[in-house]
């Protein structure tokens, strides 16, 4: 008996059953045919999820396309990145990083962590980004209330959507929370070597200046609000900072870019990211915060993860492995 049944084979059978069941317009691709419409829309870009007595919101600001990954993930040869991506199923010439950004709500603040790249910043990533405010209005979330914007690092996709194009505030009740030298370094004009460099610190500075009476400086250990507390992790930027939310004893750890790609910087945590500031102490951040949070069994939420980004981390050899949590479609 034949098991191997190559897809010619099975082409090839069903359109015989076609032609058997006599005169239909032309199989599948007919839409003149098609019994409804085709939608051509996606589900809500947004999730919710509960956190003890904390509610969540993940709500996406489009994700952001980095093209061929061996211009990005380095310190490992071109093959053996475009092997690990296509062995998990994944394009191995154009790597997308989403952009989950959380709204926290505590009860006492409405949190916003990290806010996409703005209007301005979506010019570099073929217009595909800078949807945040688009979806926090579907998620019925209101730029307004939002109390706190808490700031992993101060990088185009992390920051730039603080101010409009036309240099108002998006969030106009918000103090902004963030780690002193990661301000210093990214408004500092000096520290701009290379173009992208230079192209990310005219962006920092045309958001964060003009709020600096509004910025709040957040140390590592600190409670920056009630059930927020920040780690340092330096190396990605230099003061990149994560941050631990617990209610009720439950703790969710919103990563920011401690790493960027489910498998590359999991299976091969020390692999380099071609942003990192420092990628030698990017990665030791990276491997001491990932073996903490598996050995802990705390689950994280990770910005540039496959949508919505949440999920656990087990140990797996001398990397990691990430196990995405399922959404929950009822709260
Ligand atoms: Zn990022």
């Amino acid at each position: 008996m034949e098991l191997n049944v190559s897809r010619r084979v099975l082409l090839a059978g069903s359109a015989a059953a076609i032609a058997a069941s006599g005169p239909v317009a032309t199989g599948f691709g007919d839409l003149a045919h098609a019994k409804a419409p085709m939608a051509g829309t996606q589900a809500p870009y947004w999730y919710r999820f509960k956190l003890g007595a904390f509610e969540g919101t993940v709500v996406s600001d489009g994700p952001l396309g980095l093209g061929d990954p061996s211009e990005t993930f380095l310190g490992s040869s071109k093959e053996a990145v475009k092997k690990a991506l296509s062995d998990n199923f994944l394009a191995p010439d154009n790597v997308v990083l989403e952009q989950n950004v959380l709204v926290l709500n505590t009860g006492s603040n409405l949190v916003l962590f990290d806010n996409g790249t703005g209007a301005a910043g979506a010019k570099n990533f073929n217009g595909k980004t800078g949807k945040l405010l688009a979806n926090l209005k579907a998620a019925g979330i209101d730029p307004k209330d939002i109390t706190a914007l808490v700031i992993t690092h101060c990088h185009i996709d992390h920051c730039w959507g603080i101010m409009s194009d036309d240099g108002q505030r998006n969030f106009p009740n918000a103090q902004i929370y963030v780690a002193q030298n990661d301000l210093e370094w990214w408004t500092n004009e000096a520290n701009g070597t290379k173009d992208w460099i230079k192209d990310f610190i005219a962006g920092a500075r045309r958001n964060l200046v003009p709020n600096r009476e509004r910025i709040v400086f957040v140390k590592d250990g600190q409670e920056v609000l009630p059930g927020i507390q920040a780690i340092s992790t330096p190396g990605h930027t230099v003061g990149h900072t994560c941050y631990m939310l617990t209610s009720e004893g439950k703790s969710l750890c919103n990563i920011g870019d401690l790493t960027h790609h489910q498998i590359l910087l999991m299976e091969t945590p020390r692999l380099e990211f071609s942003f990192d500031t420092d990628p030698k102490q990017s990665a030791q951040s990276r491997v001491k915060t990932l073996d903490m949070l598996a050995s802990q069994k705390i689950p994280m939420l990770a910005y540039h993860y496959p949508w919505p980004g949440i999920g656990h981390i087990g140990k797996m050899g001398d990397g990691f492995r990430y196990y995405p949590s399922a959404m929950q479609m009822t709260l």
